[in-house]
């Protein structure tokens, strides 16, 4: 049984990269694959944005003298890049998918917009949506939002490689405690880096509510889709 009829799962680049500090670790990859094709065969919508961080980001290349909007554009192409290898490794173990992206480029992939993307999803294929919002000095966590609220999502499901939302970052604070839920309010007032403020205020102001769980697991995102309290649910 699933909890949700849609859902936007946003993947973070940097996790992508496993082990290897860089690039796309093809053992990290399959295990991703594998547990999307899980929550496929429960019948679950899914729209897929990930993040580009293992690859390139603006904001770090513009400390290193690239010009930023150029920066921020190669890490839009990063994007593209993940999105590629995780629409190839989904149809390695027979998932249909479907890469759009918010920047021109046939044939790479389609160029995006909600309703193709809907129609992908309501077709069976999962709908990868890339090039964050195609603008620069934003983040693929604000693409995330934005592609949940207009593929009208009924959650976003936030993967990464720390179980939840803590009251500090637990890889640093050894004292950090979990938060299993928490409002959108109270992570802007606590100050807590759940996602960044534009992305954080997208999804407050159009009531998408998020989780945000460890995807390294293999079998997390099974549990989150069938609402085992897995976790930490930030809500409006
Ligand atoms: N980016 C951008 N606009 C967007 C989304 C992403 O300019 O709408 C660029 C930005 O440089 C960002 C990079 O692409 O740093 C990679 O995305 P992000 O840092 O969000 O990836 P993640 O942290 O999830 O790996």
């Amino acid at each position: 049984m699933t909890k949700f009829k849609r859902i936007l799962l946003k993947l973070s680049g940097e996790s992508l990269q496993g082990e290897q500090g860089y690039g796309i670790d093809a053992k990290r990859l399959s295990e991703y694959a594998q547990q999307i094709k899980e929550i496929k065969e429960m019948g679950v919508q899914i729209g897929i944005v990930i993040g580009g961080g293992n690859i390139f980001r603006g904001l770090s290349g513009a400390g290193k003298g690239f010009d930023r909007v150029k920066g921020d554009q190669m890490g839009m192409c990063a994007t593209v890049i993940n999105s590629l290898a995780l629409s190839s490794a989904l149809g390695a173990i027979g998932v249909k998918t479907r890469v759009l992206t918010a920047i021109r480029m046939e044939p790479i992939g389609e160029f995006y917009n909600k309703w193709k993307a809907i129609d992908a999803m309501e077709n069976g294929e999962i709908a990868i949506m890339s090039c964050g919002t195609s603008q620069p000095y934003f983040t693929t966590d604000t693409g995330s939002s934005l592609r949940g609220i207009e593929i009208e999502a009924d959650v976003m499901l936030k993967g990464t490689r720390v179980d939840g939302v803590y009251t500090a970052d637990p890889e640093k604070d050894p004292t950090a405690t979990k938060f299993d839920e928490i409002t959108y309010d109270e992570v802007i007032s606590r100050g807590l880096k759940v996602m960044d403020i534009t992305a954080t205020a997208m999804c407050k102001d159009n009531n998408l509510p998020i989780y945000v769980f460890n995807m390294d697991v293999p079998g997390n995102l099974k549990k989150v889709v069938s609402g085992e309290p897995i976790g930490t649910f930030v809500h409006p």
